[in-house]
């Protein structure tokens, strides 16, 4: 069975407190464009809270590690803080030790989409995180513990990229987006652009 290499959630979240510091603006912009412009503090808000977090709590396990991430989202406002932090609690629970295998953290990311959408209620198609994260799914579920966990991830990531820009070509029916229903046509989702960074720092962390 392959399994990611100890230290894989430490090297991930470090891999998402870096690519957050720098989009962190530019998904703001995104989220200016078509939402109410909150999504760049909240999400700079949550990384210094995970921040925090882990200074108190000094994990030292995967589990550990998402925890401080997920309880970093779970207490910033927006829509997304919630959706976020009950998405990274999901990945915290997929394994109990340091080295999760690539089938643990498939499920973890099933599980993770399951909830975003019990709690969101939100649909493919719909221009949310869930158009990014649906199709990353569906990549990890054809893959097995045969396949190199960062090229697995790797094709996760892609599938989310691509699903974040089919987002640009519908108009938003959740968030705060939907209010301005066609003015959000030809704008990348940011929730969903960020859910692609998220899976692609998970491919990083991996070696990929
Ligand atoms: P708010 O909508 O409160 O302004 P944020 O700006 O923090 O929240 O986050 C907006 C992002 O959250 C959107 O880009 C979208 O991807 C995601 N989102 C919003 N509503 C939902 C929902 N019901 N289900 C899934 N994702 C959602
Ligand atoms: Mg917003
Ligand atoms: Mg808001």
């Amino acid at each position: 069975m392959t399994t990611l290499q100890a230290g894989f959630g430490e090297r991930w979240v470090a891999t998402l407190q870096a690519t957050f510091a720098d989009a962190a603006a530019a998904l703001g912009d995104l989220d200016r464009q078509s939402g109410d412009g909150d999504f760049g503090t909240n999400i700079t808000s949550a990384f210094a809270r995970a921040r925090g977090e882990a200074e108190e709590a000094q994990p030292s396990t995967y589990p550990e590690w998402l925890t401080a991430v997920s309880r970093g989202f779970l207490g910033t406002g927006g829509t997304s803080g919630p959706l976020y932090g009950m998405f990274f609690r999901e990945l915290a629970r997929c394994t109990d030790g340091d080295e999760p295998s690539l089938a643990e953290l498939s499920a973890g990311f099933a599980a993770g989409l399951a909830t975003v959408q019990r709690y969101g209620k939100a649909k493919v198609g719909h221009k949310t995180m869930v158009d990014a994260l649906s199709l990353a799914v569906d990549a990890l579920e054809g893959s097995s513990d045969e396949n190199d966990p960062a090229e697995a991830l790797g094709a996760a990531a892609d599938a989310a990229q691509e699903g974040a820009r089919s987002t640009a070509e519908i108009t938003a029916r959740r968030g705060r987006a939907a209010y301005v229903g066609e003015v959000s046509r030809g704008v990348l989702d940011p929730g969903a652009v960020a859910m692609a960074l998220v899976i692609r720092g998970a491919a990083q962390a991996a070696g990929g």
